[in-house]
């Protein structure tokens, strides 16, 4: 299988921005074994300027562009040098990749992208791709990692997609404040109904909540890919989200014309 999986800040790094080591080294180490076992996998990464709040020890994150650009220039090496050490232990090379708005949507660039993301998993690379945050502002960027790795699944023909974040899927209610709030293991279409369960952004340092997700699943079956949302503190689950078993929730694609 090709599977896109986006791995949202709240996954990688702790609330104060810093490195979460335990949850990233078995993330590696489960991706790096799917590999092994044959599938093709390209991550969408977050977590730049979270760990660039960090690294830089900035209180919180900020809100003005540049502070956040320039965060995102630090928190990005750090994220890169993280996956390119944890994934060398188990002989996995890692590849950038740095996308715009306007990358996607000019027809040259866009196939440029795809020509490099085919051409490195023929090479055995696993691609990490994460918005150019240090030159994308707000009026010109793709805005979140939900939408990009929707639109990089899109871009690849992914078998499916899986967005790993911190929480367990689609709720019928926000299980953060209402108890008798129930999974709801599959949606097979996005109405106005499963529309309105999203409630507002993410929490801390993420960017994504579940409006986010619903738009990048609506890009995503839209394609015919399926999409999983799963939670991102249990990495093992991409096991059984590999070998088809039922995890968070999945989200039915079907291509339309
Ligand atoms: N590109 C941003 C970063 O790496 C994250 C955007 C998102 O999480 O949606 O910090």
């Amino acid at each position: 299988m090709r599977i896109v999986i986006k791995i949202g800040t709240s996954t990688l790094a702790h609330a104060s921005g810093r490195l979460n080591i335990r949850q990233v080294e078995l993330l590696c180490k489960v991706v790096s074994d799917l590999k092994n076992a044959g599938h093709e996998i390209i991550l969408v990464s977050s977590g730049a300027i979270g760990m660039g709040v960090g690294k830089l020890s900035l209180k919180e994150r900020p809100k003005d562009t540049p502070t956040k650009q320039a965060a995102a220039a630090v928190g990005q090496c750090e994220l890169m040098y993280t996956y390119d050490k944890a994934f060398a232990e188990y002989c996995h090379t890692v590849a950038q990749i740095l996308l715009t708005g306007a990358d996607v949507e000019d027809e040259r660039r866009h196939r440029n992208f795809r020509n490099t993301i085919f051409r490195l998993l023929e090479l055995g690379a696993l691609p990490i791709v994460n918005e150019n945050d240090t030159v994308a502002t707000e009026e010109l960027g793709i805005g979140d990692n939900d939408t990009l790795a929707a639109i990089v699944a899109e871009s690849v023909g992914a078998d499916l997609l899986v967005l790993l974040s911190d929480i367990d899927g689609l709720y019928t209610a926000d299980p953060r404040k209402d108890d008798r709030a129930t999974l709801i293991p599959v949606v097979e279409a996005i109405t106005p109904e499963v529309e309105a369960l999203a409630g507002g952004a993410g929490t801390g340092l993420a960017t994504g909540g579940m409006e986010t997700k619903l738009h990048a699943a609506k890009i995503a079956t839209r394609a015919g890919t399926d999409m999983i949302i799963a939670n991102g503190a249990h990495p093992a689950l991409l096991y059984e989200i590999a070998a088809g078993k039922p995890v968070g929730t999945r989200f039915v694609g079907r291509k339309q014309a």
